[in-house]
């Protein structure tokens, strides 16, 4: 039988996550995640989803490599090691990408240099991800490990999207454009959407809502990418739970010249201590909403300025593409918070957008339309799964190798 198992592998800087994907149904024999590796508590939770067991326990992981082999001393536990000729390949969640890769690539040395060249874009996620690639490959060298980023998909954006307005000169010196980011989740839902719809991703053209803690738009012309609201950092766009997104670049001269603040205090404000936290204190949907009903007043603001970013965005996209045919909400807030969603799209009947309070109010894993029967536009909750997209990216390009 040939191998049909991915391993998906998300290597943060001081965590590991990982899902085993069997690639016949999309099922998932198991997963887990190591936390607070480096310390001296760092703690590992292992599901084997077949005998529906979670096992858990916490002690000093000195680093990655650590890391990873106590989670293939758990897969193997459950006679899923990383040895086992069921495993066909090994996929990696990484971050930056740059101009250089719109596609998920299998990994060799020329890859590892050039996603380390690109460590000054994306200096906290880089190098974290280069790590998992490195101690991945030193257990397995002999399998195929494939790098899936998360700015491919934005890849097609045109210039007169991807550029700001800066000195062109200056701008490519510094590799300074608009990359974007949560691009697997984008591929996955805008294709969803088009599945869910009945039609071809070729003939869809959808704005994705991806609203986590971390959130942006994209706009998705037939398939392709055409703008989203990240841009250089994942700080740019929408209002997020502890980011600022959008807002005038002065303010940072403003915070330096008359805050006198320094850059690092600067960049911690703005990445950690703004957004719907900065605004209210707290950066969950849910305690906001609790909030709103009890009558205060900074999470009703907070919650408006959200909302209010997040319509614009839709205006502006809508405009970026001429013709909608979908909106889909996915993600943490976007799957869960229905007031989110109908506050959204409040308004916006002109547009042909024309949302059903009752789909709305249902909860449910699947993906589904919110959308009135009348609406012109979908309306759309789709839920992500950026492991399973970056398994099916990873097995389309290597799962034939070890057929
Ligand atoms: P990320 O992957 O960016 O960490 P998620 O996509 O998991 O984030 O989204 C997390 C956010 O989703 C939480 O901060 C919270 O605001 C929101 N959220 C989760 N569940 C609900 C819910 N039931 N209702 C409203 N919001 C929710």
């Amino acid at each position: 039988m040939s191998a049909t198992r991915v391993l998906v592998l998300n290597s943060g800087s001081s965590s590991l996550k990982y899902q085993l994907l069997d690639m016949r149904d999309s099922s998932r024999p198991a997963m887990g995640l190591v936390e607070r590796i480096g310390e001296q508590s760092s703690r590992l939770k292992h599901t084997h989803v077949k005998g529906d067991a979670t096992r858990e326990w916490t002690g000093p992981i000195a680093d990655h490599d650590a890391a990873l082999k106590a989670v293939a001393e758990e897969l193997a536990k459950d006679g899923l090691g990383l040895d086992s000729p069921d495993l066909a390949a090994i996929g990696h969640r990484v971050v930056h990408g740059g101009q250089t890769f719109t596609e998920p690539t299998v990994i060799d040395e020329a890859v590892l240099a050039e996603i380390e060249r690109l460590i000054p874009l994306a200096p906290l996620h880089n190098p974290a991800n280069l790590t998992g690639i490195r101690t991945a490959r030193a257990l397995r060298p002999d399998l195929p490990q494939v790098a899936v980023f998360d700015t491919a998909f934005h890849t097609t954006m045109p210039e007169s999207a991807a550029r700001y307005a800066i000195d062109v000169e200056t701008a490519d010196a510094h590799r300074i454009r608009r990359y974007g980011f949560h691009g697997t989740s984008h591929a996955y839902v805008s294709r969803a959407t088009a599945e869910l719809l009945g039609r071809a991703p070729q003939d869809v053209n959808v704005i994705v809502l991806h609203l986590g803690n971390g959130a942006s738009a994209s706009a998705v012309l037939g398939g392709r990418c055409v703008d989203t609201s990240m841009g250089l950092t994942p700080l740019e766009g929408l209002v997020m739970g502890t980011r600022s997104g959008d807002m005038d670049p002065a303010v940072i001269f403003h915070l330096m010249r008359v805050g006198g603040m320094s850059t690092d205090e600067i960049d911690t404000l703005l990445n950690k201590k703004s957004g719907l936290t900065g605004l209210c204190g707290d950066n969950d949907m849910r305690e906001i909403r609790r909030r709103i009903d009890e009558g205060d007043a900074r999470a009703r603001l907070a919650f408006d300025i959200y909302i209010h970013r997040l319509k614009k965005y839709i205006g502006a996209y809508y405009a970026v593409l001429g013709r909608v045919d979908a909106i889909a909400f996915t993600a943490g807030v976007g799957e869960n918070a229905a007031e989110v969603r109908a506050a959204a799209v409040a308004g916006l009947e002109q547009l042909g957008l024309s949302l059903d309070p009752e789909l709305n109010a249902v909860r449910a894993g699947e993906p589904r339309l919110v959308s009135s029967a009348n609406s012109r536009v979908a309306i759309a909750v789709v839920p992500t799964d950026e492991e399973l997209e970056i398994a099916t990216q990873t097995y389309a390009l290597v799962g034939h190798e070890s057929d």
